[in-house]
């Protein structure tokens, strides 16, 4: 197995792990994972490090808070142990901050509009099928990181 097959199935096996976690599988919860996988690779932290926190700016309505959920999976900041922060926005955003408590470097992940979109309409057209849903997940999940999410490091 090469290094990139490797990559992708360690992909594969989180998000398996992260939709156990929450119950189904859908593409907003691996925004969260792929948000929080990247999050950390910028930070060059590994999960559970007890100094990331993370503050999440996303409506408090399904299928935003999912992404919540893919996030919590991976970097183990959770609403239980207080590391994670959520904000409510009024308008259809999702952003997360990470924040390393050294305060030496911050990252911001913001979901790209137009993949915001395009997975509210699909959604709405597959009224709740599950294979829809897991075939959008999927889609996601093979996405490249520039095509759904800006990245701004401080
Ligand atoms: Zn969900």
């Amino acid at each position: 197995m090469n290094s990139k097959d490797k990559a992708v199935d360690k992909l594969v096996s989180t998000i398996r792990r992260a939709a156990e976690f929450h119950g189904h599988l859908g593409p907003f919860l691996v925004l969260g994972v792929k948000m929080g996988l990247i999050g950390m690779k910028k930070l060059k932290i590994q999960a559970n490090a007890w100094r990331l926190r993370i503050e999440v700016e996303l409506p408090k309505q399904i299928p935003y808070t999912c992404t919540l959920d893919g996030l919590q999976a991976v970097t183990r900041c959770t609403f239980g142990n207080q590391k994670l922060s959520l904000k409510e926005a009024k308008s259809p955003v999702i952003s997360t901050k990470f924040d390393a408590d050294n305060g030496e470097k911050r990252v911001f992940i913001c979901v790209k509009n137009e993949v915001l979109q395009t997975l509210m309409e699909k959604l709405q057209k597959a009224k709740g099928d599950t294979a829809t849903q897991e075939k959008l997940a999927w889609m996601i999940a093979s996405m490249p990181e520039d095509k759904l999410f800006s990245i701004k490091i401080q």
